[in-house]
């Protein structure tokens, strides 16, 4: 069966056709890095981690390519801020992305391509745009004439007159079409700045992975992926530069994610109600955060609940001890080759089709546009018919087979969803639960003796480790601090 994916140009689901057999290319847009990322941003790099290890698995030679935008308005005006260099605030923020993805188990890309590196292949892709009558340049900066791409807009299905009555308020004068798109800055003072044909100035965004996606992955790519924000602006911009440069289809299948919200919101830095990675990681394991994403469609909404994570928690835990149980029964025996090897063993051979058709069916689901909610449900359901088989007697060698099948597919399985690793052990929410109400019954009575200095000293301690106090009617609550680094 082919792997199916639901691609935002064509808006359907259709069978993945790789555009070349030596590699497959998978270019995903990386973050800007001028702060820690939230989890809404880690929602996209863990699902994208498991789109990817499943094309792996699947026998596909993925070239994963995930770009780190280290120069932008954003991390020009911290550095400012701090009186630091901007290079000092990427370099910063790279480290730290590099130790949370680590946390969350998502497996590194296997380029990083940063945009203060490959100004001159930019500088190049501008000067093809130039040659081919889809730039032009006004005072220093230099615009793409969308007017001229006759595609524009095809994969947000836009409107174009829409778009420039839209965008009419505050359009600089300068510009043909009201939707044309920067493609140089001209450089202000105090700004990183490069020289180029057009004067000092430096690279827009869109540009950015426009080359370094064709620089590492040809001029036609198999997969480009990001959250559904990024479709309009960033993607369409993206198709007009390199379609405009090459003449060639820049992108076979476009992917992205659905968002995560918080309080019926999108999480997003400027709506200031973002909890990050960082911090979520110090109270929760990387497999349960993953599981918690991955039990919902890479393309829905999620609500992030801490409801939600606990129960994540839980079941991670559950598949932990089931697996590591696994594991041990399993022992040193080798999985059991085939159906044939179990002739005239009923029970055996009736859970050897069990194992198989779980299997199957954990693949069809992420064969169908990478169903992890469904893939998932039936982990769930597989581990269930090994512990009925467990439960019932393993005494034989060829029981310990069995197992060692299961254990085989188990692990086949976590190769790409990665929610099981034991050594990442699961937090137990309700055995600190025990202990931080210990603590709090000693706070009530040095409160009841109105001894407030000792109360609120533990108070602090406990926020210092991360859980954070709050004195209720009757009594007090505690929660892990999520916003914590
Ligand atoms: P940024 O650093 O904002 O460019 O974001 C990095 C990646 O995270 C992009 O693919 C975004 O589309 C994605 N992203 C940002 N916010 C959210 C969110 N709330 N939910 C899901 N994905 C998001
Ligand atoms: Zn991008």
């Amino acid at each position: 069966m082919a792997v199916r994916v639901y691609n935002t140009l064509t808006r359907k689901k259709e069978d993945f056709v790789p555009v070349r057999s030596d590699i497959t290319g998978f270019y995903l847009c990386g973050p800007t890095v001028y702060d820690y990322f939230h989890i809404g941003n880690a929602r996209a790099f863990i699902v994208f981690d498991v789109v990817r290890r499943y094309l792996v698995h699947r026998g596909f030679p993925v070239r994963f390519v995930m770009n780190l935008t280290d120069i932008d308005d954003k991390i020009i005006k911290r550095a400012n801020e701090q009186g630091v260099d901007s290079q000092v605030i990427a370099q910063r923020y790279i480290i730290a992305f590099f130790e949370d993805i680590q946390k969350l188990g998502i497996r590194p890309a296997d380029v990083y391509p940063r945009a203060t590196q490959h100004v001159q292949d930019i500088i190049d892709l501008i000067q093809q745009l130039f040659d081919r009558g889809y730039a032009y340049e006004a005072g220093g900066d230099v615009f793409y004439d969308i007017s001229k791409f006759t595609k524009y807009a095809q994969l947000s299905g836009k409107k174009l007159d829409q778009l420039q009555v839209g965008a009419r308020i505050a359009v600089d004068r300068r510009k043909h079409n009201a939707m044309d798109f920067v493609l140089w800055k001209a450089s202000k003072p105090r700004e990183p700045k490069w020289k180029s044909p057009w004067g000092e100035g430096r690279p827009g965004w869109h540009i950015e992975c426009s080359a370094m996606s064709m620089k590492y992955l040809g001029e036609t790519i198999d997969f480009h992926a990001g959250g559904q924000d990024l479709v309009f602006p960033h993607h369409e911009n993206e198709i007009a530069q390199s379609e405009g440069a090459t003449g060639k289809q820049f992108v076979k299948y476009w992917l992205h994610n659905g968002f995560l919200d918080i309080h019926g919101e999108k999480m997003a830095k400027s709506l200031g109600n973002f909890v990050l990675a960082r911090g979520l990681v110090k109270g929760y394991p990387g497999t349960a955060i993953r599981l918690f994403f991955l039990q919902k469609h890479y393309r829905s909404p999620i609500d992030f609940t801490e409801e939600g994570l606990d129960a994540a928690v839980t079941s991670v835990q559950r598949l932990a001890i089931a697996f590591s149980r696994i594991k041990e029964i399993a022992g040193a025996s080798m999985p059991v080759p085939d159906a044939a090897s179990l002739a005239g063993m009923d029970r055996q051979q009736a859970f050897f089709a069990t194992l198989q058709q779980h299997q199957q069916e954990i693949e069809a689901a992420m064969d169908d546009d990478f169903n992890t909610p469904a893939a998932i449900g039936k982990v769930f359901d597989f581990i269930r018919e090994v512990n009925r088989y467990i439960e019932a007697g393993v005494d034989q060698e060829m029981d310990r087979m069995l197992v060692a099948l299961a254990r085989l597919y188990l692990e086949e399985v976590n190769e790409y969803l990665g929610i099981f690793e034991e050594e990442n052990a699961a937090v137990d929410r309700k055995k600190v639960d025990g202990v931080v109400q210990i603590v709090l019954n000693l706070r009530k009575k040095f409160r009841a003796e109105r001894d407030y200095a000792l109360a609120d000293r533990i108070r602090d301690e406990l926020a210092a480790a991360g859980i954070v106090v709050e004195d209720v009617p009757g009594g007090s609550e505690w929660r892990w601090d999520l916003a914590k680094k």
